[in-house]
């Protein structure tokens, strides 16, 4: 298994990170994608990423669309030199999020765009956010001059036209514990099988997103690496597909994805 989001330099993670580590590596996960935010939190992902488990852990950079309006006048230089760290394996998380616009839409868009054009100058995949914005995010990575690199709608939540949209633009989608939400995954169950499987990646987004079918256990609502299995488990029922077959097929996409090497 690859777990493709971590938020794993979250403070939630600051008292137990080497045991949640640990954790993962024994419950199969084979390889984690830090997942970078702002500039210092990208800057610290990829040291990390260096620092503890080379070859198993990798990083994201990038600024998130709640932050953009901090991002500061020289971001973009930075973010760049940021990219050229070994560790870092995509551009990004990047996008737009609609539901709450803690930063204003036009600072989401101008950032977001700034990214397509970092990725496919540098030739990094894309680690796409998208809530309640798919139609503004296809329009910008339409827009964008070339992203054969790919790209990747992490956490999809989107409805079915969300999904046709990012499928004809070529992206790939990154599926988390939402699904296993009894209520909110709902509409999420029901898509997954149009998913083609040459397309689809896993993540749990921890901290955030605990699956609901994973037993409990003295974290309480936090989530961990070591759950994805969960989030694969029900993916793989409502498509038909034995889980470790789709923990195998994910993992390989990953691997390709973000040009892995282990
Ligand atoms: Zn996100």
């Amino acid at each position: 298994m690859i777990d493709i989001g971590v938020n794993l330099l979250h403070g939630q993670f600051d008292g137990d990170r080497d045991e949640v580590l640990a954790r993962a590596w024994d419950a199969g996960v084979e390889h984690i994608v830090i997942t970078g935010t702002e500039l210092d939190g990208s800057r610290d992902a990829a040291a990390f990423a260096g620092r503890h488990a080379p070859g198993r852990l990798s990083a994201t950079a990038g600024i998130h669309p709640h932050d953009a309006r901090n991002a500061p006048g020289d971001w973009l230089d930075r973010l760049e030199a940021l990219c050229r760290h070994e560790a870092v394996v995509a551009v990004g998380e990047t996008g737009l999020d609609f539901n709450r616009n803690f930063s204003p839409p036009e600072d989401q868009l101008r950032v977001f765009a700034e990214h397509t054009r970092l990725a496919s100058r540098l030739g990094l995949p894309l680690f796409v956010h998208d809530r309640e914005a798919s139609g503004s995010v296809a329009e910008v990575l339409a827009a964008a001059a070339d992203f054969s690199a790919g790209v990747v709608v992490h956490c999809f939540t989107g409805d079915g036209d969300a999904l046709a949209r990012y499928l004809d633009l070529g992206c790939w989608v990154g599926i988390t514990g939402w699904i296993c939400d009894e209520r909110r995954g709902r509409g999420l169950r029901a898509l997954a099988p149009e998913i083609p499987l040459d397309r689809l990646m896993v993540e749990t987004d921890a901290p955030f997103l605990r699956p609901g079918n994973a037993p409990r256990d003295r974290h309480g609502r936090r989530n961990e690496p070591a759950l994805l299995s969960w989030v694969i488990e029900t993916l793989a029922a409502c498509r038909g597909e034995a889980p470790d077959a789709l923990a195998a097929a994910t993992a390989d996409n990953a691997r390709r994805f973000f040009r892995l090497t282990a």
